[in-house]
């Protein structure tokens, strides 16, 4: 079972990642976005980080309700709202149980990833976050490891793929060639859930 605490080391573990990874996620949104996609993402972990310090929400869709809130309003741009959106959602779909089975947390991970959809309008192979989260929900049900696989590979697979949603779609054609930073970070985030279960 999963309590609020390892829903707590998830996020503090995805903002260590993040901050690791902040100059990486940056370098890859310049060439097809406008190179703030690390720095968007660092400020909405860290303030997450800190909100969770301070507030101790004691079950897991508290904690991701929480996280989700901050997310939508510090980090501006696209992604703010939406991973704001997939962690809110999936959140609300864990309810208030004191402990969640994994069985519980894939299929409200899988409604979160439905919310990113609906509201950004992207699907699969539109060179989003979404072509990393799709892959990890269907996973999940093996384990944390093998959705952090799913979601690398994911991210991995978006390199070649022509952008249709976000800013990079203005580039068209030459979006081809270059890794998706939302996708990239999406990976991030699952492969935190590794570290969160260690
Ligand atoms: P912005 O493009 O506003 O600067 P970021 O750089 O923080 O925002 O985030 C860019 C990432 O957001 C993209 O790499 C992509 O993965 C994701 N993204 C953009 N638009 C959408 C969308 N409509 N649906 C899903 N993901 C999207
Ligand atoms: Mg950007
Ligand atoms: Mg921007």
């Amino acid at each position: 079972m999963l309590d609020a605490d390892f829903f707590r080391r998830w996020m503090t573990a995805t903002a260590a990642s993040v901050d690791r990874e902040a100059d990486r996620l940056t370098a890859l949104d310049s060439p097809i976005g406008d190179a703030d996609h690390g720095s968007n993402l660092q400020r909405g972990f860290r303030a997450v980080r800190a909100e969770l310090e301070k507030e101790a929400p004691d079950t897991p869709g508290g904690v991701l309700t929480l996280a989700g809130r901050h997310l939508i309003s510090t980090v501006g741009g696209a992604s703010g709202p939406l991973y704001g959106t997939l962690l809110r959602r999936t959140g609300k779909a864990l309810g208030d149980d004191a402990e969640v089975s994994e069985e519980q947390f894939t299929q409200a991970l899988r409604a979160g990833v439905d919310g990113v959809m609906k509201l950004g309008g992207a699907s699969a192979g539109d060179k989003t976050m979404i072509d990393a989260l799709v892959p990890a929900v269907e996973a999940l049900g093996d384990g944390f490891a093998a959705a952090r696989s799913a979601a690398e590979e994911g991210a991995e697979a978006t390199t070649p793929l022509q952008a249709r949603k976000g800013r990079a779609s203005y580039l068209g054609e030459r979006s081809k060639g270059h890794q998706d930073p939302g996708a990239t970070s999406s990976a991030l985030l699952i492969a935190a859930l590794v570290a969160a279960a260690e």
